[in-house]
């Protein structure tokens, strides 16, 4: 592990990322998609906590045209790695955070009419773009009504930095096999698009899906898809998972080491509260991760692999350590993998987040950075 040396970490806990599978996975999408859908790659919450710069830069690398995060800040995160690919922010800033993003060349989503007006009363000494977000049944934001956007569009071109060079919206069961409500959400695009085409407002930047959408319907994303869980080679849902029209490639996967091994006796207590009793001689292992790593304390229960084969872990998850029933006695120092592959055994994040009665998003994320990232193929 010459990544972990290189790092200067005094715990052997870490999470590596496959650069290559996020490639891999691009190039997987694309092969999909027709020559004039692009690739927006979606790097929000720091890359979904596989690292949004090394994440970025891989997508650039990979063909992806487009950045797209959550928040200012992590859109001025990228500007500041001397990434210079276009960057939408998919949230809600402050009308006042528009000058910052204007002069870091960040585009922003909007969708209020008052918001609009009080960024028509700033100057820029940098274009502003925007992209107009429409709700078409997300329920979270986005105009909703023919008069919003009327509304909305009367505001623009009261400035003369400002561009409005994008309209998108949201699909809230792209995942689900069932395609009614989805199918009524393509509809209402479908029919503001015109509208805003009718107003003489064409040559935008018109994008609707997400990961599963993209897998669904490639044909139908027009200028570029948002891809976010599937560039990180996680399926977006069993449901879309099972229809194999992607082979994905997990870029993350958690590791640690022995830090410890000791001989139980039948009767022996493993942890708090004493969850966990010996029944027979046992060989348990201790391992320096825990919940405040984000290695969730309901894992207990779940498994690990060691010398490639899947061992229990036993007695509660404290904040900093989790004890594993051992098949026999290890040294320390033996590599231990919570997440990810060991030769041919292997525990995919689907595995550990069904475990955290979760989806597979939210186990990357809560991963914290108290466990270092070590990357590969970068
Ligand atoms: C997070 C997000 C995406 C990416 O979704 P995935 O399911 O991860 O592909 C796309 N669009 C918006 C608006 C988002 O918030």
């Amino acid at each position: 592990m010459k990544g972990v040396s290189n790092l200067e970490i005094h715990r052997n806990t870490w999470i590596e990322i496959d650069l290559d599978a996020v490639a891999y996975n691009i190039k997987q999408i694309q092969k999909k998609l027709p020559k004039e859908t692009k690739v927006m790659a979606v790097v929000k919450a720091d890359g979904y906590g596989h690292g949004s710069i090394q994440v970025a830069k891989k997508a650039l690398q990979a063909g992806a045209d487009y950045l797209a995060v959550a928040l200012l800040e992590e859109a001025i995160k990228l500007r500041e790695a001397s990434i210079t690919a276009p960057i939408l922010v998919l949230g809600w800033v402050p009308p006042a955070s528009a000058i910052e993003a204007a002069k870091h060349g960040i585009t922003l989503t909007f969708f209020q009419k008052d918001w609009l007006e009080q960024v028509n009363s700033y100057s820029f000494s940098k274009p502003l773009h925007l992209h107009l977000k429409v709700d078409t049944g997300m329920g979270r934001i986005g105009i909703r009504t023919k008069e919003e956007m009327q509304d909305i569009l009367h505001a623009l071109n009261k400035n003369r930095s400002i561009y409005l060079t994008g309209v998108f919206t949201h699909f809230a069961t792209a995942d689900e096999p069932e395609s009614t409500y989805f199918e009524e959400q393509r509809t209402r695009f479908k029919r503001l698009l015109s509208r805003l085409k009718e107003q003489g407002l064409e040559n935008l930047d018109v994008h609707v899906g997400n990961s599963a959408s993209a897998i669904r319907l490639p044909e139908d994303m027009y200028d570029y898809v948002r891809f976010g869980i599937a560039m990180y080679g996680l399926y977006p849902s069993q449901a879309v998972k099972e229809k194999g029209e992607i082979d994905l490639k997990q870029a993350f996967s958690l590791h640690s080491k022995l830090a410890h091994v000791k001989r139980l006796q039948p009767g022996d207590c493993v942890s708090y509260g004493c969850t966990y009793q010996a029944e027979t001689e046992e060989w348990i292992g201790t391992l320096p991760i825990g919940y405040g790593d984000g290695w969730l304390r309901r894992m207990q229960g779940f498994c690990v692999l060691v010398n490639g084969i899947r061992v229990p872990i036993v007695g509660r998850i404290c904040m900093d350590q989790t004890m594993i029933r051992l098949d026999q006695a290890y040294p320390v120092g033996t590599k231990v993998t919570l997440i990810g592959c060991q030769n041919d055994a292997c525990i995919s994040m689907d595995e550990v987040s069904d475990y955290a009665e979760t989806i597979n998003y939210e186990i990357p994320c809560i991963l914290n950075n108290r466990v270092p990232r070590i990357y590969k193929g970068q």
